[in-house]
């Protein structure tokens, strides 16, 4: 039996919800049930209403608006709860073609993959403007690099999820989870693959994306955070080497000054080679710990993981054995 559920995170979505349920699909080629969840985050409007008229099958409801990426982890960890071994994650404002979900889940099904991204025609999207297309295609580059994998759209909210893949997801950053779950799935050995999938007509402005530069910002504090936590010595090694070089050229400036007998002492340069060396070193040092402090959260993610797994599967024993106390 394979479950498939299909999750959006939503906030006041009564406008749109609507007609982004009429189309998503209750049959998919390959998977024995579909359903639907949304999580409800902190919208003020008519949301859950609209979500409870259109059959939906579970709701995940937040008092207060919690952003993004809180909604989508509760997502996932429900989605796991209500046993599924699919989760597609898509948006309110009926942004991505449901159509294409047996495209998106097709690698997963054949055991291609364990997370799979719907790319968008992003050059062909009319309401996008120039900037916005550079830059959706300069962040995909960086996550590209800072990942190892291949993937096309970063910031596309066009998902599939196997179960396994899904379970070992963490999300700490709490604007998006686009970018954070792909690096991860590239360093955690995890197979990613994006497909190409069409897009609908313009509903609502974005929520995520209130002006250019914010958004710029917050994705490259994102990226150079998750850089930080997923490959810590490498960060400040390279961070660590722009001073020390610095103060080494420096020194050896100093050095060839003093050895051509210079008749300024040249004190000055001499203590900012030293403290560029230092504040280099110092780096460097930080780098070794994080380090070693990784080491420490990759063992308390295999903990995680192994709770989750208990957790989950004993909600299944339960239904389980009430399914047989029925049938006796
Ligand atoms: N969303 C949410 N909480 C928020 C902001 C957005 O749950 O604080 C939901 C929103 O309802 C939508 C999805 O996240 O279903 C993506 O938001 P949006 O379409 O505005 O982002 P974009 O597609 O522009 O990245
Ligand atoms: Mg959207």
């Amino acid at each position: 039996m394979t479950k498939l559920i299909i999750q959006i995170p939503c906030y006041n979505e009564e406008g749109s919800l609507e007609v982004t349920l009429s189309e998503l699909p209750r049959e998919l080629p390959g998977v024995d049930i579909v359903e639907w969840l949304i999580i409800n985050d902190g919208s003020i409007d008519k949301t859950v209403e609209v979500a409870q008229a259109h059959g939906v099958d579970h709701i995940v409801n937040f008092e207060h608006n919690q952003g993004l990426a809180k909604a989508f982890m509760a997502g996932i960890e429900a989605c796991l709860k209500a046993n599924a071994d699919i989760i597609v994650n898509t948006d309110a404002d009926n942004q991505y073609c449901a159509d294409d979900i047996p495209k998106l889940i097709e690698p997963i099904l054949s055991g291609r993959a364990e997370i799979v991204v719907g790319a968008r025609p992003i050059q062909q999207i009319k309401h996008f403007s120039p900037t916005k297309k550079f830059l959706q295609k300069l962040g995909s580059w960086v996550v590209r690099m800072a990942s190892n994998t291949k993937i096309l759209d970063a910031p596309s909210g066009f998902r599939a999820i196997s179960r396994e893949a899904a379970l070992r997801l963490n999300v700490f950053n709490e604007y998006t989870y686009t970018l954070e779950t792909i690096i991860q799935a590239g360093q955690k050995g995890m197979v990613i693959t994006s497909v190409p999938i069409r897009t609908n007509r313009y509903l609502r402005p974005s929520r995520l994306v209130k002006s250019i530069p914010s958004y710029v910002k917050r994705s490259l504090l994102t990226i150079l955070r998750i850089f930080m936590t997923y490959k810590p010595l490498r960060f400040f090694v390279i961070l660590g080497t722009i001073p020390f070089s610095l103060g080494s050229l420096l020194g050896v400036r100093w050095l060839i000054l003093f050895l051509s007998g210079t008749p300024k002492a040249h004190v000055p340069s001499l203590i900012l080679a030293a403290i560029l060396i230092l504040i280099g070193f110092q780096l460097w040092m930080f780098g070794l710990v994080a380090d070693l402090m990784a080491v420490n959260r990759k063992m308390l993610e295999d903990v995680q993981l192994r709770l989750r797994r208990l957790e989950v599967d004993s909600q299944n024993v339960k239904e389980y054995s009430s399914t047989k106390l029925v049938k006796r």
